[in-house]
């Protein structure tokens, strides 16, 4: 594993001027086919066919190469050292759905110092109730327990500590077990998801919910969530669920890479074994990446393909996500599960630009990070270049060249810095 350099402390972005000349850019709606992009004080300062160069700026040819707005991992569990693991492969920005205060204060006090790691956002610890999901996971994932909720005035108060400790949002489990554990496993009632909900927006405070069941799907509808951050994967789109999430608005992060993991359906052992990746990954989250849960009779990845499919058709937003959590979260890594889960949504159909969407502009409009997302003048310099045409052959994102935060560039393997 080679080591990151400390490129830089975020705060100096003056020193970091240049200009890419000569390529294709893709910036987080369309794409232009030759088009130069101007970076000054760790922002975009302009972009298009022609644009003014100040004399001495570093100029960096692209020719060849395709610039996108720097990636959103919109499912990710953010521990020490996620974010230094997602910056590598272009995501410049995790959302975090559930992990500790402890974590969340770390994550964003680094994030908001080192240009060597990943933006994140927050909720901190997930909803859930005694004995339910994840607490399986304690001990491995979680060294210590977690507070639960039991009914709605506990939803209040959880909620009330969320917002105290800085989450940006709420993240609600609704999980019975069916297609997750192969096991019932106990879940939240529907009054005690409404008031976490209801609180949630009391404080101006949006909730997600992790849901992996048709059934779950619906009791977080009737919660009135804002998001949807896994897909169900127990059976197949029916009419009414799809009609029923086109109807509330709601968004989804189908995370197609762990849910064909947890169903046994797939593994990233591609990722793993890709020479673009060799010198990159750890070597126990190489072997995370190879690995997958046995067969599971209650679900299957295809279901889930399916139900991405139908709903983004239908109007739905459907945002890239990963889950990537843990060494012992099968199937994922931080930033390079985004790339599978690129292949993942074009074999389920959708088209190169729209999974490039779904990691750019898309997830920047739903969780109003209005900085970002996007390659526009005042914007963030976060920036990925990759070798290539990620724009018609998605297994080109890979082909990491350069990436950039704040117009800081990271030392990668191979790269010229
Ligand atoms: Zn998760």
């Amino acid at each position: 594993m080679r080591q990151l350099s400390e490129v830089g402390r975020l705060g100096d972005e003056g020193a970091h001027s240049f200009v890419l000349c000569g390529g294709r850019v893709f910036d987080g709606d369309r794409v232009l086919e030759s088009a130069s992009v101007l970076v000054s004080g760790g922002r975009i300062h302009d972009i298009g066919p022609e644009v003014q160069v100040p004399i001495g700026t570093r100029v960096i040819d692209a020719t060849g190469k395709t610039l996108l707005p720097g990636l959103i991992d919109s499912h990710a569990h953010s521990k020490p050292g996620a974010l230094a693991q997602a910056l590598m492969f272009g995501v410049t920005t995790e959302m975090d759905m559930g992990s500790s205060p402890e974590w969340m204060v770390e994550q964003r006090e680094l994030a908001a110092t080192s240009a060597a790691v990943a933006d994140v956002r927050s909720s901190s610890f997930g909803a859930t109730v005694p004995g339910g999901h994840p607490s399986r996971l304690i001990g491995t994932f979680f060294p210590t327990g977690f507070p639960t909720v039991t009914d709605p005035a506990s939803a209040k108060a959880f909620v009330r500590d969320r917002v105290g400790e800085g989450a940006d949002y709420i993240k609600i489990i609704i999980e019975d077990g069916t297609a997750l554990n192969r096991e019932k496993t106990p879940f939240m009632d529907p009054e005690t998801a409404r008031a976490i909900v209801d609180t949630a927006r009391s404080y101006g405070k949006q909730s997600y919910a992790h849901i992996t069941s048709i059934e779950g799907a619906h009791r977080a509808l009737d919660a009135g969530v804002d998001g949807l951050v896994h897909l169900f994967m127990d059976q197949p789109p029916n009419p009414s669920i799809v009609e029923r999430i086109v109807e509330s608005g709601v968004f989804v992060v189908p995370t197609l890479c762990t849910l064909g993991a947890l169903s046994g359906d797939h593994s990233a052992r591609w990722v793993a074994d890709d020479p673009r990746t060799q010198g990159l990954i750890p070597s126990d989250w190489q072997h995370t990446l190879c690995c997958c849960w046995p067969k599971n009779p209650h679900a299957r990845l295809a279901n889930a393909k399916q139900a991405a499919l139908e709903l983004h058709r239908a109007g739905t937003r459907v945002l890239a996500g990963t889950d990537a959590a843990s060494v012992n979260a099968l199937g994922t890594a931080h930033g390079v599960s985004l790339h599978d889960e690129f292949a993942l949504l074009v074999s389920a159909g959708f088209t190169p630009l729209e999974v490039l969407r779904a990691a750019t502009s898309l997830p920047a409009d739903t969780y109003g990070l209005t900085d970002r997302g996007r390659i526009a003048p005042g914007l963030l310099a976060d920036l990925v270049l990759i070798d290539g045409d990620p724009t018609h052959d998605i297994s080109h994102s890979l082909s990491i060249d350069s990436v950039w935060r704040h117009g800081h560039q990271l030392f990668r393997a191979g790269s010229p810095s």
